[in-house]
């Protein structure tokens, strides 16, 4: 299986339009390991379309409680288990992430327990261990380790960033975060760094296209950080590549790939990757692998 990151669901917010991209997930795969980092809607399905085995689901983690980062991942590992999941799944979340877990197993009880009887599963509530941290290390376990920084993302306090290194590897994700610049010594040197990012002139049109719109605006200016900001924060860490998600906004006809671009370019001049959904960044070279879009 070689090393590579796939970009599942590539917006920022819950919100779905027509033939627009899913919310916050991707899969990092890595010394072996396919991890899922974040759970908002579609992962399920954009895990199968990258390939994945359901069965073979292992780890995951989320940065945050906000519902673009975890609403299916009761789902995800519900339809996992339906598809023949028996093996443990080690899900890492912040405080809150097991009160999740066990409300979704009560909410999800008379389907649990009938497939138990029926079909002769194992019991999903005994598959499933939940690991509740903080800043610091993670996880270390078979050469994977992975350490978390809390960003800044109000009034959310338990936001973290997350760094996976395996051998020489290792790949960044900076969750949801206002311009932090300790995120670059976090970030240092990394294969890649995946940073959230907005787009100036596109938020105006954002805000007012939503019935909510200045304290929306508020929201965003207060906790998500601009495509510049990201480059800045790529540069200062001097990463191999910059990857820029959870985009805002990520379904406005008239935002492009070349709008992302030239704004990141004022502070980033490496390697550059602006999320699609389905994306396939390579990280077996720093260079760029099949699949991969460089821009
Ligand atoms: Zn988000
Ligand atoms: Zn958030």
């Amino acid at each position: 299986m070689p090393d590579r990151l796939v970009l599942l669901g590539s917006k920022g917010g819950p919100a779905l339009r027509p033939g627009g991209p899913w919310p916050s997930s991707s899969l990092l795969q890595i010394g072996g390991r396919s991890i899922a980092v974040d759970c908002g809607l579609g992962v399920t399905r954009g895990l199968v379309d990258a390939g994945t085995s359901l069965k073979s689901l292992d780890l995951i983690f989320i940065t945050h409680l906000h519902s673009d980062h975890v609403l299916e991942l009761g789902p995800l590992i519900h339809t996992a288990w339906t598809a023949g999941l028996a093996t443990p799944v080690g899900v890492f979340g912040p405080p809150g992430t097991g009160h999740y877990w066990r409300r979704f197993c009560q909410a999800m009880e008379f389907d649990i327990e009938i497939r138990i009887v029926d079909e002769g599963r194992p019991d999903i509530r005994d598959l499933v261990s939940i690991g509740e941290f903080g800043e610091g290390q993670v996880v270390a376990q078979g050469g994977l380790t992975v350490s978390a920084l809390r960003v800044e993302h109000p009034p959310v306090t338990d936001c973290f960033a997350l760094r996976f290194e395996h051998g020489a590897k290792s790949v960044v994700f900076s969750a949801d975060t206002a311009f932090y610049p300790p995120l670059a010594d976090f970030a240092r040197g990394a294969d890649i760094l995946v940073h959230e990012a907005m787009l100036e002139e596109g938020i105006e049109r954002l805000v007012a296209r939503t019935g909510n719109g200045a304290r929306l605006r508020e929201h965003l200016l207060a906790s998500h950080s601009f495509a510049e900001e990201a480059g800045s924060i790529a540069s200062d860490a001097g990463v191999k590549r910059l990857v820029l998600n959870h985009l805002i906004p990520a379904d406005d006809s008239l935002i492009g790939e070349a709008d992302w671009t030239a704004a990141v370019r004022k502070t980033w001049n490496g390697d550059l990757t602006i999320a699609r959904d389905g994306l396939v960044v390579g990280l077996s070279s720093a260079k760029a692998a099949a699949g991969e879009e460089t821009a």
